[in-house]
């Protein structure tokens, strides 16, 4: 398994979890000129796309998808506000209800953002193994047994934050208020049998309060695991194992 990132942050967020022979799409807040070149305008392994919510940097090209014969999985929330429910490639789901596509078993479960439905997902395929995806909530309540990937949110240090905001600012910012700190992000994967876990992929920076090198230190200081920034076009191996 490969994950291929095409875009992460605020700008835009969308994964490929290729297979070879599938693949699924997470999220599709990009052009959607830069999803086909993703695929080399072959889209015949795409098995779907699965979106969290229904922001434009996650759902941007929701519209040019199911035009094009894909299939895009959301909750009802989700499709509603962005108005393509009813669509007969507007497939719905609910939360902690497992679905397939191919050979990835999919369920969602709900997550604290400022969105209609917003959802997290843990993803089964042989090949990755248990694949956790938090993107834009607050924090997790919930705790999962056997991961073998992460791809998690840390959108923005308090310091760096604070430094930029004067106080008032800061309580009032609606990305702070909305999306998940550095801080959380490692109490949330140390929340986590981490046992297991072969990558730790940090995904929705923010460009200004964030800063890529000390995320990436921190968390891997916390967890000792392999710790990667998702930066637009990289590919990583994104296997249950090392090797
Ligand atoms: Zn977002
Ligand atoms: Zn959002």
């Amino acid at each position: 398994m490969k994950l291929r990132v095409i875009n992460s942050g605020s700008k835009g967020n969308a994964y490929i979890l290729d297979a070879g022979d599938e693949a699924l799409l997470i999220e599709c807040g990009v052009r959607f000129s830069d999803i086909k070149g993703a695929f080399n305008f072959d889209f015949t392994k795409l098995l779907g796309c699965i979106v969290t919510h229904e922001h434009g940097d996650h759902a941007k090209s929701v519209s040019d998808l199911m035009s094009f014969g894909i299939d895009v999985h959301a909750t009802k929330g989700t499709h509603t506000a962005l108005k393509s429910i009813g669509h007969h490639r507007a497939k719905t789901f609910e939360y902690k209800e497992f679905f397939r596509l191919g050979s990835f078993r999919i369920m969602s479960f709900d997550v604290l953002h400022d969105a209609a439905e917003p959802c997290g997902f843990l993803i089964y395929h042989p090949e990755c193994g248990n694949l956790l995806f938090i993107t834009d909530l607050i924090f997790c309540k919930y705790t999962f047994p056997d991961l073998n990937n992460i791809i998690i949110e840390a959108n923005y240090a308090d310091e760096i934050a604070k430094r930029k905001l004067n106080d008032m600012e800061f309580l009032r910012n609606r990305i702070i208020k909305n999306h998940m700190s550095l801080d959380t992000c490692i109490s949330t994967l140390q929340a986590n049998d981490l046992s297991k876990v072969n990558n730790i992929v940090l995904i929705h920076l923010s460009d200004s309060n964030s800063d890529e090198l000390m995320f990436k230190d921190r968390v891997k200081e916390a967890t000792g695991k392999t710790v990667t920034v998702a930066d637009a076009g990289i590919t990583i191996d994104f296997n249950k194992t090392p090797f």
